[in-house]
C-alpha cells in the first residue's frame, strides 16, 4: 500500500530527485515543515494525500486564474482527449488561439507558442539579438524571466551595469553580455546605453515584478524605457508570464498604454496546462524561422490539448471578471490585515500587504520599491507566518518571495471561510 505519511514521501523522493522536488521553490527550503503532497485539487482548494484541505493562495504559481479544476474547461479538454492530444502537424486548435489573441491584443500582430515562460524568454532574446545583429541584453535585479542562461543573472560588484551568473553553470562570457540595473533607475539605464550605444539588443522587464515580492513601477520609469529603448535602437520586452491576463486582459502594455516591441506570455495563457508565448508585430516576428534565420522549434509546441485549455480559461477573462477579482483580493488582503492586529495579541501586526489586482505580497515594514529595500527579516517573519496559516488550512507559495495569486473561484463562500479559518 502506498504511504499517505508525507515526510517519509519526501525523503522517498529526495532519494531519487534531486531535492525531492521537480522546481526548487516546491521544496519549502528555510521552512520547519516539508511540502505537502497533493492528491486532488477543486476551486479555491487543494487536498493532501493525508485528505487535509487548503484554501490555495498558490494557484500552481499563477496560471490558474478560473480555480482549480474549472469545469468548463475540465469539459472542453475531455472533448479534446477523445481527439488525440499530439499531431506535430498543423492544427486549427492552435489557429483559434492565435487569433483570440491577436484580436484582442492590439500591441502583437503575430504569436508563436512555446511550452513554458522560459522558452519564451529565451526565444525573445534570440529574436531581439538576431533582429538587431547586437549582442548586450539590459535586466533589472529582481525581474525573473525564467532559468534560461542570459537571465540568470545578478549585479555584479564593479561598474554599475556589470553583472555575473546567479547560478552555477553559466560562462562568465555569457554573464558579460546580460547589464543588470536596479528596478527605477532609469538614469542609470540611459549611462549604461551611453557606454555601448551600439550594442544592446534587448531591455527586458518585468512591468509589474511579481517574483521578488511584488515591486510595482511607476508609469514614469516603464516610459523611461520605452523613450530610451527607441532613442537607442534596442527592443524592449515586457515580461508578463505572471501579469498577461491577470493586470487586465491585455496586461501591463495595456494598463499602462506603453507598446512594447516584444512581449512575453506564460501562466494563464495556458491555464495550468503547459503553454508559453512569444509575440510582436509581423516585422520583428517574421525573423523566426521558417521566415526568417532566427532559429526556433519544439516537437509539442502548441500542443491541442494545452491549446484548448487556454482558450477556454481565457474566455472567461471579461471585464466583469476582473472586477469580480479585484473586489473579491480585496477583501481577502481587509481580512488578513485585520488579522495580523488581533492574532495573539498582535504578534503580526508589523506585517503589510501590497496588493495590485488580483496579487497581493506580505511583507513586513515599508513596502520596498527594489530590491536594495528588502525587509531584512523577510524570511524569518514569513516562516511564522507561513506555518501558522498551513496548520489553520490556509496554502501560501512555500516562500517569503512570491506573491499570492486570487482565483475567480474564490468567492465570497471562500472568503467566509476563510475568516472562520483566520480566527479559529
Ligand atoms: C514564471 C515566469 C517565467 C518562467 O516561466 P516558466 O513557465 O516557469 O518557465 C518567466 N518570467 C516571468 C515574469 C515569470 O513569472
Amino acid at each position: 500500500m502506498k504511504t499517505t505519511d508525507q515526510t517519509q514521501l519526501f525523503e522517498q523522493s529526495k532519494k531519487i530527485v534531486p531535492g525531492g522536488v521537480h522546481s526548487p521553490v516546491r521544496s519549502f527550503k528555510g521552512l520547519h515543515t516539508t511540502p505537502r503532497f497533493i492528491e486532488k485539487a477543486k476551486g479555491a482548494k487543494i487536498w493532501d494525500v493525508e485528505g487535509k484541505d487548503y484554501i490555495d493562495f498558490c494557484m500552481s504559481f499563477g496560471p490558474l486564474i478560473l480555480g482549480h479544476a474549472n469545469d468548463t474547461v475540465k469539459e472542453a479538454l475531455n472533448q479534446q482527449l477523445e481527439k488525440g492530444w499530439s499531431y506535430g502537424a498543423c492544427e486549427t486548435y492552435s489557429l483559434e488561439l492565435a487569433e483570440f489573441l491577436v484580436e484582442r491584443l492590439p500591441h502583437i500582430d503575430q504569436i508563436r507558442f512555446v511550452n513554458s515562460g522560459t522558452e519564451a524568454v529565451m526565444t525573445a532574446v534570440r529574436l531581439a539579438r538576431g533582429a538587431s545583429g547586437r549582442k548586450k541584453i539590459i535586466k533589472f535585479d529582481g525581474c525573473y524571466h525564467g532559468h534560461l542562461d542570459a537571465l540568470l543573472i545578478k549585479a555584479g560588484s564593479g561598474l554599475a551595469g556589470t553583472a555575473e551568473a546567479s547560478s552555477g553553470g553559466v560562462p562568465a562570457s555569457i554573464a558579460e553580455d546580460t547589464l543588470i540595473l536596479e528596478l527605477g533607475d532609469l538614469e542609470g539605464c540611459r549611462q549604461v546605453l551611453e557606454r555601448y550605444p551600439e550594442d544592446v539588443a534587448l531591455i527586458a522587464v518585468e512591468p509589474l515584478p511579481a517574483n521578488n515580492g511584488l515591486l510595482p513601477q511607476t508609469q514614469e520609469f516603464l516610459q523611461g524605457l520605452r523613450d530610451l529603448a527607441d532613442q537607442y535602437g534596442a527592443f524592449l520586452l515586457f515580461d508578463e508570464v505572471i501579469s498577461g491576463f491577470r493586470m487586465g486582459f491585455g496586461g501591463m502594455a495595456e494598463k499602462t498604454g506603453i507598446t512594447p516591441d516584444m512581449v512575453c506570455y506564460g501562466k494563464i495563457i495556458g491555464g495550468g496546462l503547459p503553454v508559453g508565448a512569444v509575440a510582436a508585430k509581423r516585422e520583428v516576428m517574421e525573423n523566426l524561422a521558417p521566415v526568417g534565420g532566427v532559429y526556433q522549434a519544439g516537437t509539442l509546441s502548441a500542443n491541442p490539448l494545452a491549446m484548448v485549455g487556454g482558450l477556454e480559461t481565457l474566455k472567461h477573462m471579461t471585464p466583469a471578471a476582473y472586477e469580480t477579482l479585484e473586489k473579491n483580493t480585496q477583501n481577502i488582503v481587509a481580512l488578513f490585515k485585520k488579522w495580523f492586529q488581533e492574532f495573539e495579541g498582535g504578534r503580526f501586526k508589523d506585517l503589510g500587504i501590497v496588493q495590485e489586482g488580483s496579487l497581493f505580497w506580505i511583507h513586513p515594514g515599508e513596502a520596498p520599491k527594489k530590491v536594495s529595500q528588502m525587509p531584512h527579516d523577510l524570511a524569518d517573519r514569513f516562516k511564522e507566518l507561513f506555518e501558522i496559516l498551513l496548520n489553520k488550512g490556509i496554502y501560501l507559495a512555500p516562500n517569503a518571495y512570491e506573491v499570492g495569486f486570487v482565483s475567480l473561484a474564490h468567492d465570497d463562500a471562500v472568503i467566509e471561510e476563510l475568516r472562520e479559518r483566520l480566527w479559529s
